[in-house]
Order: structure tokens, then C-alpha cells, then sequence
């Protein structure tokens, strides 16, 4: 099964800090890391940014939509090209968020809603997941996997 993740998830240091989140551990899979961020021309570290309803603005007050929305569509364009049909993305994220992301004020408050890349691969009818339902993505192949026993 091929999975697109988000690359910080396994360990790749390309959050705007640079420091690297946990790994998770995803056996069994097809993965394909990437960072929109960073296909958007971002370096790594950066500035943190937010979405502000259309717009992502960084912590010094620019405006750097442009970039994020360059990057979401060369990361669609892989899943196109790769023909993958899910992505487990990194919650909160401004790119990748897929529940929650931060409010747009850099007040360190969550409130519901979807990363630039998220957006765009549910507007295309993708399946998108967070890290946190990782479970689903497990059982299903242990699912496939009984399914292809019988
Ligand atoms: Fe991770 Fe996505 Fe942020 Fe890149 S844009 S660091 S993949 S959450």
C-alpha cells in the first residue's frame, strides 16, 4: 500500500525550526516522504507561519502563500504521478494540518481547520489521515493482508 507522509514524520529535520518530530513507526508500507514546505522553496530553518483564512502569513508579518501553494501542487503532482491515494500529513501544521491547525494570530491557540496542502488533496478527492489515526491506516492493511489469506 502506497502512503504519502509527511517527511518530518519520519524524522527528516524539515519542520521551520529544523528540529526533527518522533518517528513513527509504519512497517509495511509503501512510503513516500515529502515536505510541501520545502518543495515550495522554503529553507529549513524558517520562520514559523500561519493561515489566515486564504492566506498564510510568516511570524514577521509576510505573506508567503505563494510558496505554500506552489509546494502543495508539486506535492500533488507526485501523488498524481506516483498514482498514490492516501496521506498521512502532520497535524497543526499550516501545510499539512489536517484536523487543527494554529489560529493565525501565533498565539499558540488550536482551532479546527486544514493545512494548504490538505485542502487540496481532499478538493481532489484524496484520502487524507493524521499521524494521530495511524491506526486506521494499520488495520486496514492487516485487513487487506487476512482478506488476501483466505
Ligand atoms: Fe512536516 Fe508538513 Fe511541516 Fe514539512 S510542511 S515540516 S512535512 S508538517
Amino acid at each position: 500500500m502506497k502512503i504519502l507522509i509527511s517527511a518530518c514524520l519520519l524524522g527528516q529535520a524539515c519542520r521551520y525550526d529544523g528540529k526533527a518530530v518522533e518517528k513513527i513507526k509504519l512497517d509495511g508500507f509503501d512510503l513516500y516522504p515529502l515536505c510541501p514546505e520545502v518543495l515550495g522553496g522554503f529553507s529549513t530553518p524558517r520562520a514559523p507561519s500561519e493561515r489566515r483564512g486564504e492566506r498564510v502569513i510568516n511570524s514577521q508579518g509576510e505573506d508567503v502563500t505563494r510558496g505554500f501553494v506552489q509546494g502543495a501542487q508539486r506535492a500533488l503532482d507526485l501523488m498524481e504521478k506516483e498514482k498514490i491515494q492516501i496521506a498521512l500529513l502532520k497535524e497543526n501544521s499550516p501545510s499539512c494540518g489536517v484536523h487543527f491547525i494554529y489560529d493565525g494570530n501565533f498565539s499558540g491557540k488550536k482551532v479546527k481547520g486544514k493545512g494548504i496542502f490538505t485542502e487540496l488533496l481532499l478538493e481532489k478527492g484524496y484520502r487524507v489521515l493524521s499521524e494521530e489515526e495511524i491506526e486506521i491506516v494499520k488495520e486496514e492493511r492487516n485487513g487487506n493482508r487476512k482478506k488476501s489469506d483466505q
